[in-house]
């Protein structure tokens, strides 16, 4: 094995890092190295400055002038357009609106109608609990549809396909594991079969390179809150590949989706675009927040963005492994830096309280149940430097077992 960079060779990797100037941008309290971006994005100047904008100037004097004066109606096909450039969207396509839970229930819905006569959603037993939820839920109205689990009734989604299947729920990047899948391969293996793929993309939008019209994907849905930076709670985004406008259903049929939402009409005649993905009225100042933070998005180029979050990774895969491995945290992660997202994960038996332990030293990463110890890597902000004294700081926590004290062993509601 190589021998371990050191402080000085880490140094010499910040200095040549081209993305290195964004992490100015960035609110980041001193003190504080922050690898949780892919639960909770940071705030960025570009934010509050939006933020404020829109609600003072604009709710404050415009009123409910500012829904035209200041593009407020259009906000959520505007930045739709502009995430859509971040996952290989064409515009058009991509309309931010809703959580992911709730574009889950339409993208699902949708795809169910558009294959009478299939009634099997496949689903990943190990995805992030929300998605099954939701599935769940859809199958619990509509009579006859049933959820096969990757994991529990096959080991792989493909063994679960046959012509029974009418769409394929897939995570692209595992909230746990960091595990990436084959988009362009999956997509193809499903299509063949005849079902529709509805691609989750939650912790891969602003984190890797994404193509959803190069992979030909029907449909696909994701947070604004975690990598892209939105804020807490930022509405999320849908995709729905362009060939699919004209036969999409959702049965969450609310007037923002109408075709003339101020014509006032009677009945429901859904937008012939994308809109059709909406439902009531936006989250106006969450929307403006995500404008924000899409600003510096705009400037990003998504490879270079790839390159330094597999660099990142993989120092930090060297690191511990090299300084922790023998206090029992074993990595979770592949090691192939191309079939993993932006995301390393060790598990320990005790990685609640190592976790506590180290963000009471400010290094905040997060803990999911029953084991996982999991640490985003955010490359517009998250520097070479940060990745060592990470490392650094874990090497400490479990060589003097410091986390053993009490209080980390108090859990808390959000962990
Ligand atoms: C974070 C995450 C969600 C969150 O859904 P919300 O409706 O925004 O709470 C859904 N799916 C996956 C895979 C996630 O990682």
């Amino acid at each position: 094995m190589d021998s371990l960079p050191d402080l000085a060779a880490i140094e010499a990797m910040d200095e040549a890092d081209p993305l290195r100037p964004f992490r100015n941008r960035f609110a980041l309290p001193a003190g504080v190295i922050y690898l949780d971006g892919n639960s909770l994005g940071a705030a960025s100047h570009e934010v509050f400055a939006e933020v404020r904008q829109a609600a003072m100037e604009e709710w404050g004097n415009g009123l409910i002038r500012s829904w035209n004066s200041a593009g407020w109606f259009h906000l959520p096909l505007e930045l739709g357009d502009r995430i859509g450039r971040l996952i290989g969207a064409a515009e058009g396509q991509t309309v931010v609106t809703d959580s992911t839970s709730i574009n889950i229930y339409k993208t699902l819905h949708a795809a169910l109608a558009m294959r009478p006569g299939r009634n099997v959603i496949v689903a990943e037993g190990d995805s992030f609990p929300t998605d099954l939820y939701m599935a769940e839920g859809v199958a619990s109205t509509r009579p006859g549809v049933t959820l096969r689990l990757e994991g529990r009734d096959a080991n792989t989604i493909e063994e679960l396909i046959d012509e029974s299947v009418a769409v394929v729920l897939v995570n692209h990047v595992n909230y746990k594991s960091g595990e990436l899948r084959d988009m362009a391969a999956l997509t193809k293996r499903i299509q063949a079969s005849g079902a529709l793929v509805i691609w989750d993309l939650c912790h891969s939008a602003g984190a890797i390179t994404v193509d959803l019209d190069g992979a030909g994907a029907d449909f696909a849905v994701g947070c604004s809150y975690k990598y892209l930076n939105g804020g807490p709670g930022a509405p999320a985004f849908i995709y729905a590949a362009r060939r699919h406008h004209a036969s999409i259903a959702q049965p969450l049929s609310g007037w923002w989706g109408h075709a003339r939402p101020f014509a006032f009409e009677r009945n429901f005649d859904g937008d012939a675009g994308i809109k059709r993905f909406l439902c009531g009225t936006q989250p106006i100042l969450s929307l403006r927040a995500l404008k924000g933070a899409l600003s510096i998005w705009d400037e990003v180029d998504m490879k270079a963005l790839r390159q330094k979050s597999i660099a990142l990774t993989d120092l930090f895969i060297r690191l511990v492994e090299a300084k922790c491995g023998q206090y029992g945290v074993v990595l979770d992660t592949t090691r192939d830096g191309e079939k993993r997202g932006s995301q390393v994960s060790f598990t320990h038996s005790n990685g609640y309280e190592i976790m506590q332990a180290l963000i009471e030293r400010g290094v905040i990463g997060d803990f999911r149940a029953p084991s996982t110890l999991r640490f985003g890597f955010t490359p517009l902000y998250v520097s070479y430097r940060d990745v060592w004294l990470a490392a650094s700081v874990l090497e400490e926590i479990l060589s003097s077992g410091s986390w053993r004290d009490q209080r980390f062993a108090v859990r808390s509601a959000v962990t």
